[in-house]
């Protein structure tokens, strides 16, 4: 099951919630955690890490290289 990071707009609380799919899709986990308000946001943590933090991709599919 995946989890999905809110950043409560409100109070300022990051929190995580683990959803299915469409549990998700349906809305749910959408309140904050900590003050109950439903004014959050989604945010983005581990699924998106920029790359080159040191290793090398090998540079297998993608197609602009020009990267450095
Ligand atoms: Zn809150």
């Amino acid at each position: 099951m995946p989890s999905y990071d809110f950043l409560c707009r409100d109070c300022g609380e990051p929190y995580e919630v683990r959803l299915s799919m469409s549990a998700y899709s349906a809305g749910e986990g959408r309140v904050c955690t900590a003050c109950g308000s439903d004014n959050v946001e989604r945010t983005l943590s581990a699924a998106f890490v920029v790359s080159g933090g040191g290793s090398h991709r090998s540079s297998g599919c993608s197609p602009s290289s020009g990267f450095t």
